[in-house]
């Protein structure tokens, strides 16, 4: 069966070494390579639709975990404080809301600025028992793609209808296949915070904004503190794992006491849509790697281009094929002593690269390369600049296809 912890250490995508510690996993040059094409990704998909990036950092004060309300409900999964003095206790976040929340506090706001969309591909951590880690699907430390919208009540429909449309374009460029979307809503009990004309209308605005799709409905599922959709995919093992997902917060404006001028001049409080477009970058990655079997659209490969010269007499030409396929912006490299040529196509079929160009004495004299798709489809020699436009215009695309 496939196991991305398995292809992971075979492809070098990560490593875990026991002196680290559990759960905490080392990206290596490739995985770190893949995930910062799709980091690039996502923050370029998330400014075209409206999103500010910020940074903030991994910890912050005692205090400020207790006023998000996280000291109380969490705190079992925080890791213990660090006491830097008698009045001084700093803590590894559990999420990024309340940083976020102090981004939104940084001025007055007006309604003429919302919905606020802030977004950061950042870090945050879980004290999870060691029994339970496993390669990236359950980590101590989390990057989570995220960012928090904050929004007038009126405006959530379309601000989920617009994040569930990222998510599709997001699992579209990825290859990410959902296997089932949970709208989770309030049971019975009195442990949800916010009034009940609030959670009827949000309850109303997310089904609403899944019109059209398939979902289930999930009673007593919710957050204490507001509804959510959680869309989920399944793992090669057949485990469901939550990678998107969408949630109303009603609490967290109140707690922050976050406000806006209204148009009416009023203090009027905003509600907060917590999003994830694709979750962790561990979550993602563990389930890329076995959704592809570790073969990823060139756009997000690690190695993109394996350059193979036949001989010592076209090494000279497969080296300035390479540095300008580097040039125009291409993961590529030259592989001109891994043995045979049938070696080395081999070596590189089992790296999963997208594409290896084979360069002879003919194709050297000519300024020609033999290009050969991952799969093992040929194309017939072509002008070095062709194959790099080729190339260039299917990793632009963010294609699935590897030859258009
Ligand atoms: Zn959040």
């Amino acid at each position: 069966m496939i196991d991305h912890r398995k292809l992971g250490r075979s492809l070098e995508i990560y490593h875990s070494d026991p002196r680290s510690g559990a759960g905490l996993p080392l990206w290596l040059p490739a995985g770190a390579a893949a995930r910062h094409a799709v980091e690039e990704y996502l923050r370029e998909l998330e400014r075209r639709n409206g999103y500010q990036h910020v940074y903030s950092p991994v910890l912050g004060r005692r205090e400020l975990f207790e006023l998000s309300g996280h000291l109380g409900y969490f705190e079992e999964d925080m890791f213990p404080p660090m006491r830097v003095s008698d009045d001084d206790e700093l803590m590894l976040r559990p999420a990024l809301c309340p940083h976020h929340c102090l981004v939104y506090l940084a001025r007055g706001r007006s309604y003429r600025e919302l919905p606020l969309r802030i977004a950061e591909i950042g870090g945050m951590f879980r004290s999870e028992r060691s029994g339970v880690l496993g390669g990236l699907s359950r980590v101590r430390s989390i990057q989570l793609n995220d960012a928090h919208i904050f929004c007038a009540l009126a405006d959530v429909g379309a601000e989920v209808a617009s994040v569930l449309s990222l998510v599709d374009e997001a699992h579209a460029a990825l290859g990410i296949s959902v296997s089932s979307v949970r709208l989770a809503l309030r049971g019975p009990g009195a442990k949800y915070v916010g009034s009940d004309e609030s959670w009827a209308e949000a309850e109303s605005l997310l089904r609403a904004a899944l019109a059209g799709r398939s979902y289930v409905e999930a009673p007593g599922e919710a957050a204490f503190y507001g509804p959510k959709i959680d869309i989920q995919v399944r793992d090669a093992a057949g485990r469901e794992w939550s990678l998107s997902t969408v949630q109303l917060d009603f609490d967290k404006p109140a707690r922050f006491d976050l406000s806006y001028v209204d148009a009416g001049g009023g203090r009027a409080r905003p509600v907060l849509v917590h999003r994830s477009l694709v979750g962790s970058m561990e979550r993602l990655f563990g389930y890329l790697i076995e959704a592809h079997e570790g073969a990823f659209p060139a756009w997000y490969a690690p190695l993109q281009l394996r350059v193979l010269p036949v001989s010592a007499g076209a090494a000279s030409a497969a080296a300035s094929f390479a540095a300008s396929a580097v040039d125009a912006g291409l993961r590529a490299d030259v592989d001109a002593e891994g043995g045979s040529l049938g070696a080395r196509i081999r070596e590189a079929a089992a790296l999963k690269v997208p594409y290896v160009a084979v360069i002879g004495d003919r194709e050297a004299a000519a300024g020609a390369v033999a290009l050969r798709a991952r799969g093992g489809r040929e194309l017939p020699p072509m002008p070095a600049a062709e194959a790099l436009r080729l190339i260039g215009d299917v990793v632009a695309a963010r294609s699935g296809e590897l030859v258009p």
